[in-house]
């Protein structure tokens, strides 16, 4: 299944061999509702939000409001959020809306040093409604930051990409065919995204899930880490640890989820890869 990604130099193929079935094969597939982007008019837009949740203190400095978007365009097999892929698995929210909700703790969020995050799913699937977001945010003093792959970073315009604050951008992998493996997708715009941003000087985080026997590679790790020291606004890395959170998840929406068998990483290994970056001199976490 694969669909051409409109305005883009990449394609879009998503296929899981162990995707069985065909509902299974139905839910992997890029909607073209989740293609569609939806002009910025200016006006009161509806954006489709997953949930959104107060007092995150790891999606960003300080104490967080994390907006849930939905739609994304990977399919990575460690997702602890599959039911966000589709776009029309969120409830349609106005943008006034959500500021009504987010005003609520604007006072809180700014003393704690902390602001509003849209993560995902891939928050640059709806950028309309995340750009009213960010700009709203920034009219009442909030820091702002994204969560994303990176994989839409050619949507975002660089004036677009002065509202945001801070990236925390995931680098699922540093081979691209391991990164095709875990995501479906390829990993140049990512490594596109990241360098762009270090050339607009933009802060990010990178953050890396590490699964083991599938991301713990020596080699793998080391590409990343070589990325990541190349990287000039980059400020910290932080090495995500797998777990079976998600799992429930992939069995509610009737996926068979395919880590189900994999451990958490040791702490041994954890404490390897963290190392590969260190030893380029980079902030670890
Ligand atoms: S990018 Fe995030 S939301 Fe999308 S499939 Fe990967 S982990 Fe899930």
């Amino acid at each position: 299944m694969s669909q051409s990604l409109s305005g883009s130099r990449y394609e879009l193929h998503v296929a899981r061999k162990w995707a069985a079935d065909t509902k299974s094969q139905d839910y992997y597939t890029i909607h073209a509702a989740d293609l569609e982007q939806a002009p910025d008019t200016g006006e009161d837009i509806v954006g489709y939000v997953h949930s959104w949740e107060v007092g995150s203190t790891v999606d960003g400095p300080g104490i967080r409001f994390v907006a849930f978007l939905t739609g994304c365009f990977l399919r990575c097999q460690y997702c602890h959020n599959p039911d966000t892929w589709h776009r029309q698995n969120g409830k349609p929210v106005t943008v006034a809306r959500a500021m009504r909700e987010i005003a609520k703790y604007a006072k809180v969020l700014k003393i704690s040093r902390g602001g509003i995050t849209l993560s995902g799913g891939e928050p640059m699937v709806q950028k309309a409604f995340a750009m009213q977001i960010f700009r709203r945010c920034k009219q009442l003093g909030l820091h702002t930051c994204i969560d994303t792959s990176g994989r839409l970073g050619e949507r975002m315009t660089d004036e677009e990409l002065s509202q945001i604050d801070l990236h925390l951008l995931d680098i699922k992998s540093g081979d691209p065919a391991i990164y095709q493996q875990v995501t479906g997708q390829p990993l140049q715009p990512t490594l596109d995204y990241a360098r762009r941003l270090s050339d607009l000087g933009r802060p990010m985080w990178v953050r890396y899930v590490l699964v083991p026997g599938l991301t713990d590679g020596f080699d793998n790790v080391e590409k990343v880490a070589e990325v990541c020291a190349g990287l000039k606004s980059l400020e910290r890395v932080e090495i995500l640890r797998f777990h079976q959170m998600g799992r429930d998840k992939w069995q509610r929406l009737g996926l068979d989820y395919p880590l189900k068998d994999v451990e958490p990483p040791s702490p041994e290994l954890a404490e390897r890869v963290r190392g590969q970056f260190r030893s380029r001199g980079l902030t670890v976490y």
